[in-house]
């Protein structure tokens, strides 16, 4: 009798430890000032369009078995396609007229993290992030030997023209012209609309992974850098905790270490993945008087989609739910 209960409780043991973790994706396309409005129902059906193709083919890769790390990559790609979104085409443009880009990406089993740039010819910058982790021994590189590592790694590479959108030209044109108008330098446009991408997953082994991607903040400086590539700050994943991806005034969540410390705070402060986001977003990052938002996904699949600004470009999949939305306030 003892013989065959310790048998069965060694069998449904092995019964658990084979079972698939539930698997979710959350993704980003930035934070700002979209209210009410700002869009026209064809652009609103357009925008969530693209956020779906994201989320669809992010989770595919994890219902068909995938890694954490690829669903995010392969949802992140198709943002940086699309020129509606502030990363790979259609990324803002620095105050002298370029575009640099900047991603990070990182696995939660592991802790291993790439991250770049300044990079301004390679077509999906986060394949060139994962390529970092993966295949040197360096977990960020910036400008030129970042581009160099690009070519050396066989990445697609685009001629910086590919990156130009009217949209954001103009964007840049309105800024400059403000300025002049103001007739003092204006850091950094505040009430925006930032645009920058991002993923969280959560794969069937319990595995977490998280990765962002950005062409920065419209007029910013020959040089500048945001959170987006700094891990802890625009990107973070572990699995004892949580997977994080931000989006907003990057100066302002780096010295927050946002996405690091949401995950601190779910890990030792034995937060839940809402309270901790809520913490970090609503009285940390306002308190600054600061705006954005972040995507954060824990280890047991609970996920939160969380800003301070207008809107925010975001999606969410698992088994049981599948939704996309823009707005403060939209279920
Ligand atoms: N966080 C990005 C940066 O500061 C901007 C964004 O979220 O769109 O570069």
């Amino acid at each position: 009798m003892r013989i065959l209960i310790i048998a069965s409780a060694f069998f449904s043991w092995c019964a658990a430890q084979a079972a698939d973790s539930p698997v979710a994706i959350v993704i980003h396309g930035g934070a700002g000032a979209m209210e009410r409005g700002r869009y026209t129902p064809e652009e609103e059906v357009a925008f969530k369009a693209k956020l779906t193709e994201a989320l669809d083919a992010g989770y595919a890769t994890l219902d068909a078995g995938g890694t954490a790390l690829d669903a995010v990559e392969a949802s992140i790609v198709i943002l940086e396609d699309s020129p509606f979104f502030n990363a790979g085409k259609g990324a803002v443009f620095t105050r002298d007229g370029a575009n640099e880009l900047d991603a990070s990406i990182m696995d939660g089993a592991t802790k291993n993290a790439g991250a770049v740039a300044g990079v301004k010819s390679v077509k999906n910058p986060i394949r060139l992030a994962r390529a970092v982790m993966e295949k040197s021994r360096h977990v960020m590189f910036a400008r030129e030997g970042a581009e160099t590592f690009a070519r050396e790694q066989g990445l697609e590479i685009v001629a910086p023209d590919y990156f130009y959108t009217d949209h954001r030209w103009n964007a840049l044109q309105d800024a400059l012209e403000a300025e002049k108008k103001d007739g003092k330098e204006t850091a950094l446009p505040v009430d925006t609309k930032y645009g920058t991408v991002g993923a969280v997953a959560l794969d069937k082994d319990g595995n977490l992974a998280a990765g962002t991607s950005t062409g920065g903040m419209t007029m910013k400086s020959w040089g500048r850098v945001g959170d987006s590539p700094i891990i802890g700050a625009g990107t973070y994943a572990d699995n004892k905790s949580c997977a994080v991806s931000s989006t907003g005034h990057g100066e302002f969540f780096i010295r927050l270490t946002i996405a690091r410390d949401i995950c601190a705070q779910v890990e030792y402060g034995g937060k839940s993945v809402g309270d901790a986001t809520h913490d970090m977003i609503h009285n940390q990052l306002t308190a600054m008087g600061a705006d954005g938002g972040v995507i954060v996904l824990g280890k047991d699949g609970d996920y939160a989609m969380a800003f301070n600004s207008k809107g925010m470009f975001r999606g969410v999949k698992t088994a049981s739910e599948q939704r996309v939305a823009i707005y403060g306030n939209e279920e």
